[in-house]
Parts: structure tokens; C-alpha cells; sequence
């Protein structure tokens, strides 16, 4: 079980307006790695990653769950104070 913490901060442009802005990450992640294919799936609702040779590429996993939260909508703070007024 990898346990991790993921912070810091990603440009990416607002999905209202366009405009890049500093998206502030603080996220926990977890994730099983699995020696071999991982069978059961009575699962949990963990990620999974499968390791056929011992090694698990940490960097990528990070980096496909960054590209997770890039993919999910975040407005840039204009955008969210123009929001609360409405
Ligand atoms: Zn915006």
C-alpha cells in the first residue's frame, strides 16, 4: 500500500473563462500496487496498479493522477466569486 500526499499547485486553464490559473492540489492518494496481476475483485475501492517485474513507476502513477485532477472541473477564483453572486 502506497499512502502519499500530493501538493502543490498546477496552471490549467479556468473551464469557465479560459483563463490559466494556479490550481492549489492538496490531495491524498493511495494506491495498491500489486506484485503480478491483482485477482480479487471483491475490491475496494482503491487503485489498483499491477507490477509485473517489482517495479512500480511511482512518477507515472503521480503523474496520471495529477492528469485526474486536470480533467476535473476547476474554475478559476474570478470565476468562482462571479458564481457566488449569481
Ligand atoms: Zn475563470
Amino acid at each position: 500500500m502506497l499512502k502519499a500526499n500530493l501538493s502543490g499547485f498546477l496552471i490549467k486553464p479556468c473551464d469557465i473563462c479560459a483563463e490559466e490559473f494556479k490550481l492549489t492540489v492538496d490531495e491524498e492518494v493511495e494506491f495498491f500496487i500489486s506484485d503480478g496481476i491483482y485477482e480479487d475483485d471483491s475490491s475496494i475501492e482503491l487503485d489498483v496498479v499491477e507490477s509485473f517485474d517489482g517495479i512500480a513507476d511511482v512518477e507515472e502513477l503521480l503523474n496520471s493522477e495529477i492528469e485526474l485532477i486536470k480533467s476535473d472541473y476547476h474554475s478559476c477564483d474570478n470565476c468562482k466569486s462571479s458564481d457566488e453572486e449569481l
